[in-house]
């Protein structure tokens, strides 16, 4: 790796009722762990292509719903809240990211929008779209893995968690058609999508779990961000 630590920008949230741009600790703990050094990126879209520039890899951080709009349906009853900023902002930056094969790690809402910014779909609402489904919101504390994966072979997923592992969960959206040019490296056992990546590109890759906050407990999930900042150090 190169001595020079590489920038990762990481996307924020935004609360309109507190008018707020925040971000959890945990994800810049998780980029410093790996060796990186982390920078919030504000929800603005028309700069996405120089802060696609200015950054050497990027992290789309997890956070509320994407507004169905942006993959051409109306809202079900089961959306939950929209940050419209964040989805133009997010998807802006996603499209920059991919045209520079620029290194990305997505999770969770970031996996969803790196699928539907690639030309995928999702559901809305996994409980009023998928019968069966697990309980994918979990109640268990944030760290906890409170349900299995499968990890297919031959992806850079199964080099660094191997054929299974268990996650945790805290989504209620979900990948339905994978976007063009990318492929499902994991699924749950009720068949939910939990991690996509790009075959055209050096590294993009969304997990639909929440790896900075298992990462101190489950050191697999460090090598997510490890992967990360090795790409955008050049050397992934
Ligand atoms: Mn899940």
């Amino acid at each position: 790796m190169s001595k020079r630590k590489p920038l990762i920008g990481i996307t924020c949230n935004q609360d309109h009722e507190t008018d707020r741009t925040y971000i959890g600790e945990a994800y810049l703990r998780a980029v410093e762990a790996a060796g990186g050094i982390a920078v919030l990126l504000p929800l603005r879209e028309a700069p996405a292509g120089r802060y696609c520039r200015l950054v050497d890899g990027l992290l789309l951080s997890g956070g509320v719903d994407l507004d169905p709009f942006w993959f051409g349906e109306d809202p079900m009853p089961g959306l939950g809240k929209i940050c419209p900023d964040r989805d133009a902002a997010e998807i802006a930056l996603t499209r920059e990211a991919l045209t520079a094969d620029k290194p990305l790690l997505a999770v969770c809402r970031g996996l969803q929008v790196v699928n539907v910014a690639a030309g995928g779909t999702i559901y809305q609402d996994l409980r009023g779209q998928v019968q069966n489904a697990y309980k994918h919101t979990q109640e268990a504390p944030r760290w906890y893995p409170t349900h299995g994966v499968e990890v297919l072979p031959d992806s850079k997923l199964s080099a660094v968690m191997g054929p299974g592992t268990r996650v945790n969960s805290f989504h209620h959206q979900a990948i339905k058609d994978v976007a063009p040019g990318f492929r499902i490296t994991a699924r749950a056992g009720d068949g939910v999508i939990e991690a996509i990546e790009s075959e055209r590109h050096r590294f993009i890759l969304g997990v639909q779990w929440h790896p900075e906050d298992m990462f101190v407990r489950d050191s697999r999930q460090l090598k997510l961000f490890r992967m990360l900042v090795a790409a955008a150090s050049g050397v992934g």
